[in-house]
């Protein structure tokens, strides 16, 4: 089950936690990006608005859901400022404005309904309780989707402290109900670089409380703790990590025999491959497409590149809604694939100059190069869904002769000499992380799979994990899955699972 170090590049040497090893010159080896040490320098209104993307790089690697609908910019103090207290008198938080509350229940209410393996878990652990005694740190994005994560681990006995790991993705209104609901929350909508790491240290740096479990998205809580509190591992149990940053990470401090935990990587379990990018990009590249151009699919040419797990999902969706779709693949098997499913295998530059839609999805770089976009048509609308922002070779439109016009928030018009223009959306970057929401559902068995290996990790007896990276164990990676949940005992004082 153990998963062989993918042979990330960038590696970095990382502080060891034994004790002897919190060194002073290693510690200069762990990279945050933009890292603050201190938290005294105040951000400025401007400094807030003008960064441009999350400082963690966690940040394009996870969804967050819908962003906050409750606008941070109409009260410009910053929480850190203010003094605020739940009903019950509890001031251990730190969020934009406790009022809405109630607001956030309700969107947590919503998630609930299509949360359904988390809530069977719920259900299910009711009587046992597999967390007693957790005190789990985390730094995941907070929507309403995780607080129905949160509410769950609580529900099965631990206690939570979180913050976000990303600047923009907070609902303001869910942390506001999580705050209410009692939970140590530390996160709102727009944090500068520097709340950013102050939040995650009010997660960790509190009197008379030591987590004894991480659950991070992107790495950034891990190396905080690595990096100021490397003493706190000899209590820590395991590190769940969500996301492809996070996990090499996690495999860097590995092969640098630096792990000194046991950490789960849930970015590669079965499930979150196969949902996250099959289903959610079948559902989210249509919502992203129809945010930000209205453009109606039925009797558009669209070119999808790359026919993996994304590409999969694009094509049928775009097929589902009457686009005549075309693909192009360098994989024979994948190319097959795409034939076998009834698409027309082309090659970029056959159907350049007549489709409507291009989209790129190969996780390859400079799939769409300028030759290929001074081809396209007027109008043509041109997004990237793959995890790189390259796979679009942005930098080759940045030159005198070509306008560039922002027409709605991630959408640009970029306009040749003779009038021909070319939709570019969000520059770029991933289409549905910038331009639309991810579906619930999916979330829901991510979350799960989270669960799932807090559970098994907080459980597992001496011996069962080293400090090393591990993937979920194949009985609980489908558990996650399974719509109507699954059982779970005790045997011998070790929880286990059974699907049903
Ligand atoms: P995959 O490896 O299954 O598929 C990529 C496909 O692209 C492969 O079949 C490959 O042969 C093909 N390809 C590579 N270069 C190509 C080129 N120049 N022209 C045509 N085809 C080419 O990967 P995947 O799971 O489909 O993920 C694709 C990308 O999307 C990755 O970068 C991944 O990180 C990202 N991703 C995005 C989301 C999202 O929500 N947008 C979700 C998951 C993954």
């Amino acid at each position: 089950m153990k998963r062989p170090d993918p042979q990330q590049n960038g590696g970095e040497a990382f502080v060891n936690c034994d004790g002897t090893v919190a060194e002073a010159p290693r510690l200069k080896k762990i990279q945050f990006a933009d890292q603050k040490l201190e938290f005294n320098k105040r951000p400025t209104k401007i400094g807030r608005r003008s960064l441009s993307r999350s400082i963690s790089q966690s940040s394009t690697d996870s969804y967050s859901s819908a962003a906050s609908y409750t606008d941070s910019s109409d009260d410009e103090t910053s929480p850190r400022d203010k003094q605020q207290k739940n009903s019950k008198g509890n001031a251990d938080f730190c969020i934009k404005n406790i009022k809405q509350a109630d607001f956030g229940r309700r969107e947590i209410e919503i998630a609930e309904q299509e949360m359904p393996a988390l809530m069977a878990l719920r259900k299910r652990a009711q009587g046992e309780k597999p967390l007693a005694g957790a005190k789990i740190v985390g730094c995941t994005h907070i929507t309403a989707q995780t607080a129905v994560l949160m509410e769950t681990l609580s529900a099965l006995g631990a206690q939570c402290r979180w913050a976000a790991c990303n600047i923009y993705s907070t609902q303001n209104e869910v942390a506001a109900a999580l705050a209410e609901g009692g939970f140590s929350v530390f996160a709102w909508k727009g944090e500068s670089e520097d709340d950013f790491w102050w939040c995650i240290d009010r997660c960790v740096n509190v009197e008379g409380w030591q987590p004894n479990m991480i659950l991070d998205d992107g790495g950034d809580l891990t190396h905080w703790i690595y990096k100021k509190y490397p003493n706190m591992f000899k209590k820590i149990k395991g590190i769940v990590e969500e996301s492809v940053t996070g996990v090499h990470r996690l495999y860097q401090l590995s092969k640098a025999g630096k792990l000194c935990v046991p950490a789960m990587n849930v970015n590669d379990s079965v499930t979150k491959q196969k949902f996250d990018n099959l289903y959610c990009c079948r559902e989210s590249i249509l919502d992203g497409l129809k945010r930000t151009t209205d453009v109606m699919f039925g009797g558009k040419q669209v070119v999808v590149c790359g026919y993996g797990e994304v590409g999969k999902g694009c094509s049928a969706a775009l097929k589902a809604m009457g686009s005549i779709v075309y693909v192009t693949e360098i994989d024979p098997i994948c190319a097959l694939q795409a034939c076998m499913d009834g698409f027309r295998l082309v090659k970029l530059n056959e159907v350049i100059r007549q489709v409507d839609i291009v989209i790129t999805c190969t996780g390859n770089k400079n799939v769409v190069v300028r030759e290929y976009m001074d081809r396209m048509k007027n109008g043509c609308i041109v997004c990237n869904m793959g995890h790189s922002n390259t796979e679009i070779d942005v930098a080759s439109l940045r030159t005198p002769e070509l306008t560039w016009e922002r027409v709605r928030s991630q959408v640009d018009h970029v306009i040749w000499p003779d009038g021909k223009r070319i939709v570019l959306l969000a520059e770029g970057r991933l289409l549905n992380l910038s331009c639309s929401t991810v579906p619930t559902f999916v979330l829901s068995i991510t979350a799960t799979t989270q669960a799932l290996a807090l559970i098994e990790l907080y459980n597992a007896p001496e011996g069962r994990y080293k400090q090393d990276v591990y993937l979920l164990p194949k009985k609980m990676d489908g558990g996650a899955a399974t719509r109507s949940g699954f059982s779970l005992s005790r045997q011998n004082g070790v929880f286990v699972f059974f699907v049903l």
